[in-house]
């Protein structure tokens, strides 16, 4: 074979094109054919166009996909424009040249494709055509966004959210938005209509946008598992947004003894009034609580919580303990273990020490605490499973309804000690208790029991006990519901009358 039927027999690159244009597959221009489609109809910003397309390519973002798009879009229409080929407008959606630069310029506000139109105008002498783009090409709106997602927009949301958050402590942050549904129903109708299904959603993309620049504001990453703060965008009402703040709570771990009666671990609310210090039928001052809400003035927490939430400019506190003593119980020794939650707390780096002093200070004759340490939630999940594998030290002075002599005594505790040490006594629910919570039979371990004679009408006991124990039913038997029951063994009717609790400790090996 010689050179020259060589070279006839190769196609040459065009015609190779012009035979790939008739065998083409239409999907192969689905993504240029659904855009020119959807402009048609709606102004789009490349944020929003681009998103669309967002599950498609990689490495890349929203308004790169729009641009790469429209870039294309243009450059067909240029050469088209170039060519003034008839054929070649068939081919490109079956519109002319111009009317496509148009579309793409007006409706997604497209550089390229607007400076391609002004030189074309000027150099045919059309300026009136000139003067009637420019400002459609200006006030591009876009109907999805209303353009909050253009560069300037998320710039400002970002000013905004760094002015709002310049009070708060934190070292990782989440964006989240709420959006108007009808932003969502608009958005999946345009999808619906086009058969676009390759998009993320609004949200996901504001999101993005907004924690990307935060990011390098803050210097701080972002974090989707409890993060210390959630910034939320609140779009409910306009698309010129306000904003919540979402303080992960803050857990405060430390220990307390208790030196005084009638002060309750937790705030306790008026039962009658529920707290709001008026009777709900009769619309007066509450009897029960004297219009205060409360059932006790004050509390552990409330103590606690009045020194420490000011430090934390937090929204409230609560109490987490491990296990609880009676109100009229003290608790002493080591003192009991609890965590403060702070919930929405401004500050998370506190001076702990200077909380610890402030508080012993203060409220030196009821209660005194111990170094705190900053821990997380678990840490409250604990404590709540735990109750069950401590075990408690109390001191309980008793009432007998009949007199007895020391020498009726010391039988009896023998008696006592032999039956309850090391074995399980069953507890219903008390009766003082079973009307907010569940009546049912628990079995609780006694491990350790030592008992004093006073006089004739009182006893000491020094009782170790499983955590949850009810101590002043193992003394009274709570009418037969605690069985066995120091009442039972000694044959005589007898009341706690003062409990404390001086130890509180996990067990080992178990
Ligand atoms: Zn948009
Ligand atoms: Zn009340």
């Amino acid at each position: 074979m010689d050179e020259n039927s060589r070279v006839t027999q190769e196609k040459s690159p065009e015609n190779e094109i012009e035979e790939l244009k008739i065998i083409i597959e239409p999907q192969s221009l689905e993504i240029l054919l659904k855009t020119y489609k959807v402009l048609q109809k709606y102004k789009l910003c490349q944020e929003c166009l681009g998103r669309q397309f967002s599950y498609l390519a990689t490495g890349t973002d929203n308004s790169t996909r729009a641009q790469a798009i429209l870039l294309t879009l243009t450059m067909e229409a240029h050469a088209a424009l170039k060519k003034e080929s008839l054929e070649y407008h068939t081919t490109l959606f079956g519109d002319r040249p111009l009317e496509i630069l148009e579309l793409i310029a007006i409706q997604s506000h497209f550089q390229p494709a607007f400076h391609v139109l002004l030189n074309y105008y000027s150099n045919t002498n059309q300026n009136e055509k000139k003067e009637y783009i420019s400002p459609l090409f200006d006030s591009h709106n876009c109907d999805l966004c209303l353009n909050l997602l253009m560069p300037t927009n998320i710039k400002r949301i970002c000013e905004e959210i760094e002015q709002e958050t310049s009070n708060y402590d934190f070292e990782n942050f989440l964006v989240g938005t709420y959006l108007n549904p009808k932003i969502t129903n608009k958005e999946e109708d345009i999808r619906a209509q086009y058969g676009l299904i390759s998009g993320e959603s609004f949200k996901a993309n504001l999101n993005r946008l907004v924690g990307k620049k935060l990011q390098q504001i803050f210097h701080k990453p972002t974090q989707y598992k409890q993060p210390d703060l959630q910034i939320m965008i609140d779009l409910r009402e306009s698309m010129d947004p306000t904003y919540e703040l979402h303080p992960k709570s803050l857990f405060l771990e430390s220990k307390y003894k208790k030196f005084v009666r009638n002060l309750p671990q937790t705030h306790w609310h008026c039962h009658d009034c529920r707290g709001r210090g008026i009777d709900r039928r009769t619309n007066e001052i509450c009897q029960t609580c004297h219009g205060s809400g409360d059932m006790y003035p004050s509390s552990v927490e409330d103590l606690i919580a009045s020194v420490v939430l000011p430090y934390t400019r937090g929204k409230s506190a609560v109490l987490h303990g491990a296990g609880r003593e009676d109100i009229d119980a003290r608790c002493l020794g080591a003192g009991r273990p609890f965590v403060l939650e702070i919930k929405a707390p401004q500050k998370r780096i506190l001076p702990l020490n200077k909380i610890m002093d402030e508080i012993n200070q203060k409220f030196s004759k009821s209660i005194r605490v111990g170094p705190f340490s900053v821990v997380n939630k678990q840490k409250v999940i604990n404590y709540k499973s735990d109750s069950e594998i401590t075990e408690k030290s109390y001191h309980a002075l008793v009432y007998l309804a009949q007199p007895i002599s020391e020498s009726f005594f010391a039988p009896r505790m023998e008696l006592l000690r032999s039956q309850l040490m090391n074995h399980l006594v069953k507890q219903r629910t008390p009766l003082r208790v079973v009307h907010r919570r569940a009546d049912r039979t628990r079995s609780k371990e006694i491990f350790e029991i030592q008992g004093k004679w006073i006089d004739a009408r009182h006893i000491f006991f020094k009782i170790r006990a499983q955590g949850g124990t009810y101590i002043k039913e193992l003394i009274s038997s709570d009418n037969g519901r605690t069985v066995p029951s120091i009442a039972k063994i000694f044959g005589i009717p007898m009341l706690c009358v003062e409990l404390d609790i001086v130890n509180v400790r996990e067990i080992k090996n178990s």
